[in-house]
Order: C-alpha cells, then sequence, then structure tokens
C-alpha cells in the first residue's frame, strides 16, 4: 500500500469514529493535508477552528494565514513539504449564545485528546518525516509530556525528539494573534520557521 492508500484507510475509520460529543456534531472531520510523499515535515496544531471544520482542511482560518505568510517568509512550501494534522480532528466547541446556536472554539478536552490520539500517531507513522513541528502548547505536551512550554523550548532552544525523529517546537499563531501582537514574538517565530528549513535541506 502507498502512503496516501494507507492515509486513506485511516482517515475511513477516523470518519466513522464518534467517540466524542464533538465526532457526532462535527460539519466535517480535518484529518490532514498534504502530500505525504514529498513532505519531509509534519506540523501538528491544536485543533480545527469553525472554519476548518467547515473545510474539512486544517489552518484556513485566521491562524493559518497567519501561518501561511510566515511559511511564505521562511520559504516553506505549504503544500510541498508540509503534511498538516492536528491532536484532534473535530472542532471542540461551546455554545456561545443558546438561542441563535452561536459556538466559540474552546481548548480539547483531556479526553478528546486521548481519543484521537491513536491516529495523530498513526499518521506520523504513515507520513515518516524528517522532523516534526510542535505547533503550540498542545501539540508540545502530546508529544514530549507536560515538564514543557513553548516558551522555554521553541525553536533552537531545545533539542526535542519523538521516538527518535527530531521535533521543534514553535508558538501557536492563535497566541500570536490575540495575545502577544509583538513584533519581537513574531520575530522568534519567523526565525524558528527559518531554523526548521535550515534542517530541511
Ligand atoms: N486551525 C487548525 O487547524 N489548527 C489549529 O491549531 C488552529 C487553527
Amino acid at each position: 500500500m502507498t502512503k496516501l492508500q494507507m492515509l486513506n484507510s485511516l482517515k475511513q475509520q477516523c470518519e466513522k469514529c464518534n467517540v466524542c460529543e464533538i465526532g457526532k456534531c462535527r460539519t466535517n472531520l480535518v484529518f490532514g493535508e498534504g502530500n505525504p510523499d514529498s513532505a519531509k515535515v509534519v506540523l501538528i496544531g491544536e485543533a480545527p477552528g469553525e472554519q476548518e471544520d467547515k473545510e474539512g482542511i486544517p489552518f484556513v482560518g485566521k491562524a493559518g494565514q497567519f501561518l501561511n505568510e510566515y511559511l511564505k517568509k521562511a520559504n516553506i512550501d505549504r503544500k510541498k513539504d508540509l503534511y498538516i494534522i492536528n491532536t484532534i480532528k473535530c472542532r471542540p466547541f461551546v455554545i456561545k449564545n443558546s438561542k441563535t446556536g452561536v459556538k466559540s472554539n474552546r481548548p480539547p478536552k483531556r479526553e478528546e485528546k486521548l481519543a484521537c490520539e491513536e491516529f495523530m500517531l498513526k499518521q506520523i507513522e504513515i507520513v515518516n518525516p524528517k522532523l516534526i513541528i510542535l505547533c503550540g502548547n498542545n501539540a508540545l505536551k502530546a508529544l514530549c509530556g507536560s515538564k514543557y512550554t513553548i516558551t522555554n523550548v521553541h525553536g533552537k532552544l531545545a533539542n526535542l525528539e519523538y521516538q527518535g525523529r527530531k521535533a521543534v517546537a514553535i508558538y501557536h499563531p492563535s497566541y500570536l494573534i490575540s495575545y502577544a501582537h509583538s513584533e519581537h514574538k513574531n520575530q522568534e517565530f519567523l526565525d524558528d520557521l527559518k531554523y526548521i528549513k535550515s534542517m530541511m535541506d
């Protein structure tokens, strides 16, 4: 079986999963995006948001646009170089307004992460990347354990690894958009992506 066939078969299993409430009411499963044959890197985000749930593709909302802008600056080709996944495949949400049914995003719950973990790990095994990008604290903790925080280990500050593969942690774009508004942090984000690019070549 090719990598694509193996991923498609895993996606079919994932589509049948409705262990969590959010699996029962998703619009789309957000399984992953990228070319597993050309991707040298698996990028792991946190969870799908509203736009991702609508389109079934990771990082297509505001955070995705921010990520795209910085990938371009670092000369990383999203479509060719990356296979992008999240720690969970369905959008975690709370109902913000019970009259209108308007939802807002929330962080994934422990049981949701546990239910989805085997799909994420299997995707890494199938794509077999040279390098893993851990985008945000959720992805970092999911693969490397809870003792790490992005602030302490992002970019080349740490030599992370997951099962013998090199891993690099980066800030989550949503953090940079919503909280930081800091040129300094944005520059660190770009430097980390450029460092990743140098490891890919
Ligand atoms: N979109 C995703 O697919 N993942 C995130 O972590 C954030 C936005």
